[in-house]
Parts: structure tokens; C-alpha cells; sequence
């Protein structure tokens, strides 16, 4: 009897990193369930919230982490970050101190992570126009000073989210396929 084929699964996951309140939850809530959460429930309890992606007509799934409020404490622990080939480090364009901190959420990242993890630099909350405190030319220098993507999203009104992951997810397979070859 002949072999069954297993088809090829993958399972990325991603982590996302920043200060608290700027918006993590929600970005993955609108992500995973096309849900926003005034009142920042969001953060409690959950780990991580699996999506599935399609890319080259191949299933992929994300598997998404939530820091779950642990950054609050700057407790954010290794086990967090362990066979992450993925990161969105969000800031929030209404709040400068959230932009000034990436920098050590990056050194955080780089000492968990090796340089392969596909990286994106995410301005959350670009529906806050009227109180922005970040420019979009500061947060598009330091993406190229560090060599990340860079996106500015709200998951308020949905702009951009699905677009930051999907890039996200579409660089882990490109660098799959190319470790394959
Ligand atoms: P986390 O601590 O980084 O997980 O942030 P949350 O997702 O819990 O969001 C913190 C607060 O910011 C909550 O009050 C959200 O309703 C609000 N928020 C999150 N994303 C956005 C956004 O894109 N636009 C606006 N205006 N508020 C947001
Ligand atoms: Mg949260």
C-alpha cells in the first residue's frame, strides 16, 4: 500500500513586543478575530491566538503571542520568546516615551532571539492623528537605521493590521524556503 503523503505544515511563530498600552492586544485580537477591545480586556490571561495565512497557496499558520500584561513589569520571560522566527515591536504614535523605548525592547529581542527573526516596527494607533507625537519619518529612520519593516497601523479601525502580520509572515516563508534550498 502506497505511502500516505503528508502534506507540509508550518507554524510560525511571532511575538509582539512593546511597552504596555500601546495597543498589543488589540492588534492580535484584530488579527486573529477581527475584534477591538475598549477596555483592554484583551491582555488577560491569553497566550497566543493561532491564524491561518495563505502564501505561494500554502497553508500557514501563526501562531501570534500576547506578552499577556507580563511587560508591565519588564518581566518579559525567555520562555516568551523561545522559537519566535517572527516579531512586531509596536510603539504608540500618540506617546513619544513608547517610540525612545524600542530601542531596548530590540536589545531585549536580540538577546533571546538570533538575527534571522523577521522583524517589524509597528506605530500603532495612526487613527490618533490630532495627538501624534511620533512622525512618520522618525519611525521609518529608525526601521532603517535597524534594518526592520516598518508600518503604521491602527487596530481601532482595522488600517493596516492584517498587512503588518501578512508581511511579517510572508518574509519567515521567504526565509524558510531559502534555508530549504
Ligand atoms: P497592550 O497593553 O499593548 O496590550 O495594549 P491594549 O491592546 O490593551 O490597548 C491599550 C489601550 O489602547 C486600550 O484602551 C485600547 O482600547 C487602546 N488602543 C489599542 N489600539 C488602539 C488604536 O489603534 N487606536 C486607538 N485610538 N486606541 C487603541
Ligand atoms: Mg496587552
Amino acid at each position: 500500500m502506497a505511502e500516505e503523503e503528508i502534506g507540509e505544515e508550518y507554524l510560525f511563530k511571532i511575538v509582539v513586543i512593546g511597552d504596555s498600552a500601546v495597543g498589543k492586544s488589540n492588534l492580535l485580537s484584530r488579527f486573529a478575530r477581527d475584534e477591538f477591545d475598549h477596555n483592554s480586556k484583551a491582555t488577560i490571561g491569553v497566550e497566543f491566538q493561532t491564524q491561518v495565512v495563505e502564501v505561494d497557496g500554502k497553508e500557514i499558520k501563526a501562531q501570534v503571542w500576547d506578552t499577556a500584561g507580563q511587560e508591565r513589569f519588564r518581566a518579559v520571560t525567555s520562555a516568551y520568546y523561545r522559537g519566535a522566527v517572527g516579531a512586531l515591536i509596536v510603539y504608540d504614535i500618540s506617546r513619544k516615551t513608547t517610540f525612545e523605548n524600542i530601542k531596548r525592547w530590540l536589545d531585549e529581542l536580540n538577546t533571546h532571539c538570533d538575527t534571522t527573526v523577521a522583524r517589524m516596527l509597528v506605530g500603532n494607533k495612526c487613527d490618533l492623528e490630532n495627538i501624534r507625537d511620533v512622525s512618520v519619518e522618525e519611525g521609518k529612520n529608525l526601521a532603517e537605521e535597524e534594518g526592520l519593516f516598518f508600518i503604521e497601523t491602527s487596530a481601532l479601525d482595522s488600517t493596516n493590521v492584517n498587512t503588518a502580520f501578512e508581511i511579517v509572515i510572508r518574509e519567515i516563508y521567504k526565509n524558510l524556503s531559502r534555508k530549504v534550498l
